[in-house]
């Protein structure tokens, strides 16, 4: 343990961040580092638990009470080594993952966690500032080609990890740059462009090939690439955006949330855009939806000087602490506030859509609403609504953003000409641990497999899936297992 009592004498400070109005006056990160003290004092909060809850919390079993002590040490290749075992881009974790493993820390039962995300960000950024970040694939290869479809992050990963195995790997992006939602989707303020292709740049190092604006299924028939790769693995995400239909849906300004961030993203790396510009700038904005890509779409509508924003959920609100059906380790279901709400936002909780109201032009001027109520079961969990009667009322707005989620991949096309078997939900089906499709050389990994989820989640696929891919192309494998590596660690 780095420090027996740190954990008493510490308590959990964050970076500073740059204040909401000077920070949606631009659209890069706001988040800014620890002093050297603050990052050992913060590593020094961890206390190397005999059963590390944070470990088994992490989804790529980051090995985190090892590199926290050497983050102490202040050894940070050492820590880089560690980290690097088990996540590729911690430097995409490090910024925007909902940190499992937090909820999980053994120290947030009764005190705040051990700040175990920006721990991993400042590992890989001082990592990269003294150079250990290198290419890693091996000169040796093995004569075996992938093919990659999909370059988000369980695409990446994949990606990363076959070339490691010595595979000749090529990656297909319909998109004309690679990244997937870590590109198009995940605004700049949340993760800077530049942070991904700074990764790109070092995967292209390790011989991986990008085809870019190459859409599998469209613009190259998915047949050729079952004739010219040893493997193929799937790796498209889950882009088919759920609607909301209800009258007045086709009414001028109700846009889906990815077709409104994905043209921010493109304007904010000087890319050309496609169709009619879609801006908040001065607007009344409502954003239906409370996930991640709705807090999104509050922070990107403040950063166009939206003249009001509002969010809403259908679900009520949660309270501040954890209730009965999310027990420590799980992660809670608690209230929270994302950055993007600091800067400005009316929540309203418990709230339903009925409809979209015109003006005389066709164009949206206000949403029917009704407030509801929940029925929940003895641990609280959500059973069913209720309109609450005499509720209903008009919420005035002239932009409506669309944040429900999405329902599954796209089937026409790639999916649909490879003959891939569909689970219940739409999504590609394949075993968590094989990884396979009913096609023997085609695997599947991310979004595409286990319908949308979390960047951290998308890692670990393509980790996982690459470890079949290497098994199935020779037998055998060296690449390590997120089941096995606290082992791989401590040994
Ligand atoms: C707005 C938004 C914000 C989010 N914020 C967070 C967050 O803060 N933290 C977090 O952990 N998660 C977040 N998520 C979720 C996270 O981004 C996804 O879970 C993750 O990116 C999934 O990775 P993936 O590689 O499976 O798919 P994706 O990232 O969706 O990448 C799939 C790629 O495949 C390409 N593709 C699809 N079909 C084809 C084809 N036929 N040929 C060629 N290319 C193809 C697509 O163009 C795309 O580039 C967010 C999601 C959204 C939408
Ligand atoms: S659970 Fe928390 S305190 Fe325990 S080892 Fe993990 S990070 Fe350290």
């Amino acid at each position: 343990m780095a420090n027996p009592t740190g954990f008493k004498e510490f308590s959990r400070q964050l970076p500073p961040r740059a204040a909401p109005p000077e920070r949606i006056a631009h659209n890069q990160e706001f988040v800014g580092t620890y002093s050297d003290d603050q990052l050992t004092q913060q590593a020094a909060r961890c206390m190397d638990c005999g059963i590390p809850f944070c470990h088994a919390g992490c989804p790529l079993g980051n090995i985190i009470p090892e590199f926290n002590n050497a983050v102490h040490q202040q050894d940070w290749q050492e820590a880089y080594r560690i980290l690097s075992a088990t996540n590729n881009f911690p430097e995409f974790t490090g910024r925007i993952c909902p940190a499992p493993c937090e909820a999980a820390c053994v120290l947030s039962i009764h005190s705040a966690p051990v700040a175990i995300e920006e721990i991993e960000k400042h590992i890989i950024e001082i990592a990269f500032a003294r150079g250990y970040v290198q290419p890693t694939a091996p000169v040796l290869k093995s004569g075996r080609t992938v093919a990659v479809v999909g370059s988000g992050p369980a695409g990446l990963a994949a990606a990363a990890q076959l070339a490691r195995a010595g595979h000749s790997v090529t990656v297909f992006e319909r998109d004309d740059r690679p990244g997937g939602l870590l590109r198009y989707g995940i605004p700049d303020f949340k993760l800077d462009k530049w942070v991904v292709d700074r990764r790109i740049r070092l995967l292209e190092a390790d011989g991986i090939v990008f085809r870019c604006n190459t859409e599998v299924g469209k613009d190259l028939p998915a047949a050729e690439l079952l004739r010219d790769f040893d493997a193929v693995v799937l790796a498209g995400g889950a882009s088919v955006p759920r609607d909301l239909r209800l009258p007045g849906r086709e009414l001028a300004g109700i846009h889906f949330a990815m077709d409104y961030l994905t043209q921010h993203n493109r304007r904010v790396s000087r890319l050309e855009i496609d169709g009619a510009p879609l801006l908040a700038t001065g607007q009344q904005v409502v954003v239906i939806g409370s996930g991640d890509t709705g807090s999104d779409c509050v922070g990107t509508a403040n950063r166009q000087q939206a003249r009001s924003v509002t969010q809403f959920a259908l679900m009520h609100q949660p309270g501040a602490e954890r209730p009965a059906h999310t027990p420590w380790p799980a992660e809670p279901h608690i209230f929270r506030s994302s950055t993007s709400h600091e800067e400005g936002c009316q929540r309203y909780w418990g709230i339903n859509t009925k409809a979209f109201l015109s003006d005389e032009t066709g164009h949206v001027r206000a949403l029917l609403v009704t407030d509801v109520s929940w029925e929940t079961d003895v641990l609280g969990r959500r059973l069913r609504f209720q309109e609450i009667e005499g509720s209903a009322r008009e919420i005035p707005c002239r932009q409506v953003l669309l944040a429900l989620g999405f329902t599954s991949p796209r089937y026409e096309g790639l999916l649909e000409q490879l003959g891939v078997r569909l689970d219940e939900r739409g999504n590609v089906q394949a075993s968590d641990k094989s990884f396979s499709t009913n096609r023997p050389n085609v695997f599947v990994a991310g979004d595409m497999r286990r319908g949308q989820s979390l960047v951290v989640w998308a890692i670990s696929e393509g980790r996982e899936a690459a470890r079949q891919v290497d098994v199935f192309l020779t037998g055998k494998t060296a690449l390590p297992s997120k089941d096995a590596v606290g082992v791989f660690a401590r040994a």
